[in-house]
C-alpha cells in the first residue's frame, strides 16, 4: 500500500530557465553607459528606444532618458546616446554639427559588421547584407556601406543580379540556417569571388538552441520580452515550432492562472532585452501559481 501511495504522489511542478536568458552583454553594457550618463544630472537623448522593452524604458525615463524620433527632438547642447544597435555616420556627423555630446553604445559586434561592410566596399566587393532592410541595425550597417544591398531571405538573393566580387555579411539576429542558405546560393553562382563573413551574435545562436531544446522536454514554454523586440517574437516561433504550448508574455500579471492549469514542467526564456527584474517577476508569478 505504502508503494501504491508513493507512486500516486505527483512530482513536484519544476521551472527552469533556459541557458542566456535575458540582457545580452551589448545591451547590458549600453544600459551601463545610459545610467552613468543619467547620474551627471542632464537629460539624455536617444533616436528610438534603447531596449525594446517598455517597462525599463519606463524605468529609465524617470531618470532623464528621452526616446525621440528625430534630431529636431533635442535640445541644443544635449547628450546623443547611441544605441546598441548603432547610427548611421550621416546622423552622427549632423548630431555633432547641431552641438550635441555624442556618447557610443554600439555593440561591439554590430560595431564589426559595420566596419566589415564599411572596408568590404572599400575594397571593391559589392556588399550583400542578410537582414530585415526596417531593423535599425541593418539601417545603420547600410549607412557604412551605403551601395550595400539587403536581401531578407533566400528568394531575395536569388532575385539578385551580381556580378564580379560579393562579399555577404548579416545582421547580428539573423537566422544562421537562411544564412548558410544565402552563402550557398551565392557560392554557386558565377562570380569572380564571394567572400562569406559570419556577423551573427553568438550570444544570439546560443538562446535560441537552449530555449528549442527546453521547449521539447517541458509542458508550457514563457516567453519574456516586449512585444516590440523581434529577437523575443523569434523565440516564441521557435519554441511554438517545438508543439509546446507557448506564451508570449511582458511582464508578471499577463501570466494567468489557466495557462498553468494541468502544468507540471515549466520552460522560461527571455529575449536579450529582457532585465533581470522582469525575469524574476514573472518567475515567482508561475511559481506561486504552481502551488
Ligand atoms: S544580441 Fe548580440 S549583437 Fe545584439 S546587442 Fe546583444 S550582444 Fe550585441
Amino acid at each position: 500500500m505504502a508503494m501504491d501511495e508513493e507512486r500516486a504522489t505527483p512530482s513536484p511542478p519544476t521551472i527552469e530557465i533556459a541557458a542566456g536568458s535575458g540582457v545580452c552583454f551589448g545591451v547590458r553594457r549600453a544600459l551601463e553607459i545610459a545610467e552613468k550618463a543619467l547620474a551627471e544630472g542632464q537629460p539624455v537623448y536617444c533616436l528610438g528606444p534603447l531596449i525594446h522593452n517598455p517597462q525599463e524604458m519606463a524605468r529609465l525615463a524617470k531618470k532623464g532618458f528621452h526616446v525621440i524620433g528625430s534630431l529636431d527632438d533635442a535640445a541644443d547642447g544635449g547628450t546623443l546616446l547611441i544605441r546598441s544597435h548603432g547610427l548611421q555616420p550621416d546622423v552622427v556627423a549632423e548630431a555633432r554639427q547641431r552641438g550635441l555630446r555624442i556618447i557610443d553604445a554600439t555593440c561591439p559586434l554590430v560595431h564589426r559588421a559595420q566596419t566589415l561592410a564599411a572596408e568590404l566596399q572599400r575594397a571593391g566587393y559589392r556588399v550583400v547584407v542578410a537582414g530585415d532592410q526596417a531593423h535599425p541595425e541593418v539601417r545603420a550597417i547600410q549607412g557604412h556601406a551605403p551601395a550595400a544591398v539587403v536581401v531578407s531571405d533566400l528568394e531575395a538573393v536569388r532575385r539578385l543580379e551580381l556580378s564580379g566580387r560579393v562579399a555577404l555579411v548579416s545582421q547580428t539576429t539573423f537566422s544562421p540556417q537562411e544564412f548558410r542558405r544565402m552563402a550557398a546560393e551565392l557560392v554557386m553562382r558565377d562570380l569572380q569571388e564571394v567572400r562569406v563573413i559570419n556577423t551573427i551574435c553568438a550570444a544570439t545562436v546560443d538562446r535560441q538552441r537552449a530555449a528549442a531544446e527546453l521547449a521539447g522536454r517541458v509542458d508550457v514554454m514563457f516567453v519574456i520580452g516586449g512585444r516590440n523586440s523581434a529577437n523575443t517574437n523569434r523565440l516564441a516561433e521557435l519554441c511554438a515550432a517545438r508543439g509546446v504550448t507557448t506564451h508570449h508574455v511582458e511582464q508578471a500579471d499577463e501570466v494567468l492562472p489557466e495557462h498553468l492549469a494541468g502544468r507540471r514542467r515549466v520552460g522560461i526564456v527571455a529575449g536579450a532585452s529582457t532585465p533581470q527584474w522582469i525575469i524574476e517577476k514573472v518567475s515567482e508569478r508561475i511559481k506561486s501559481l504552481l502551488k
